[in-house]
């Protein structure tokens, strides 16, 4: 039977969408000037983090001189530093900050994935490329679903493309579908057993230069997903 690594190796040679495909790799071509002295990744982006965790964060898609650049979910750049520095806040990672696939950085009991694994123009991948590249997310999740306990999606764009998948993998998603909110919180119900499922605005330079999202309300839906998933104990 397949497990995350075999699924991983298969992933990062997948070039099912053309556009993407072009993008990434003139991407790696042409570099940010500022990492012009390193090679880029410029190919689908595995899911980090142990294949025994219980708590799954999903995106939207990799960033094109960050998770393009390095080959790991949100390393090398701003939005992964406010991620990880939250994730660290409250206890999922071993270190604050993420700046290359072989930092040391680890998770605890905490995966990091998207519904699109290669970097898309202007951060749009389009519905057909969200389509395309969705049974990669169902595979993970199935091979995820037996430790399986909560899923924080980052984003609107995440959560629309979260509950298909989701579904898929034998969770029950109820209709109409739940509304994507900050702090939206759904319990799932299916075959691998119940499922609390999270909403959190994107951890975007939009988002986060703006105050929409602050580190506390990260740190505070972060906290809580951890909970859920039995990573925290809940305060006494
Ligand atoms: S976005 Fe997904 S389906 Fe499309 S090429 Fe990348 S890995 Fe393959």
């Amino acid at each position: 039977m397949e497990g995350l690594s075999d699924l991983d190796a298969r992933l990062v040679d997948c070039r099912a969408c053309p556009r993407l495909v072009d993008w990434r790799e003139e991407v790696a071509r042409t570099k940010r000037a500022a990492f012009a002295d390193q090679e880029y990744w410029g190919r689908p982006v595995p899911g980090f983090g142990p294949h025994d965790a219980s708590l799954l964060v999903i995106g939207l898609a990799p960033a094109a001189h960050g998770a393009n650049r390095t080959g790991r979910m949100f390393t090398g750049d701003r939005s992964g530093d406010v991620l990880y520095r939250a994730l660290y806040d409250v206890g999922l990672a071993s270190r604050p900050t993420a700046e290359s696939a072989d930092d040391g950085l680890t998770l605890h009991g905490t995966r990091i994935t998207s519904p699109v694994h290669c970097a898309p123009p202007a951060n749009k991948p389009t519905p057909d490329e969200r389509d395309t590249c969705r049974p990669w997310l169902v595979s993970e999740l199935k091979l995820l679903a037996p430790r399986l306990r909560a899923v924080l999606v980052l984003g609107a764009f995440g959560w629309q493309a979260a509950l298909p998948a989701l579904a898929a993998a034998g969770w029950t998603v109820p209709k109409p579908r739940p509304v994507f909110g900050h702090g939206a919180r759904v319990t799932l119900d299916g075959t691998p057993g119940p499922l609390e499922l999270f909403g959190c605005f994107h951890v975007s330079q939009r988002n986060t230069f703006t105050g929409r999202l602050t580190p506390a309300m990260l740190r505070d839906v972060l906290s809580t997903a951890a909970t859920a998933a039995g990573l925290r104990r809940t305060a006494q």
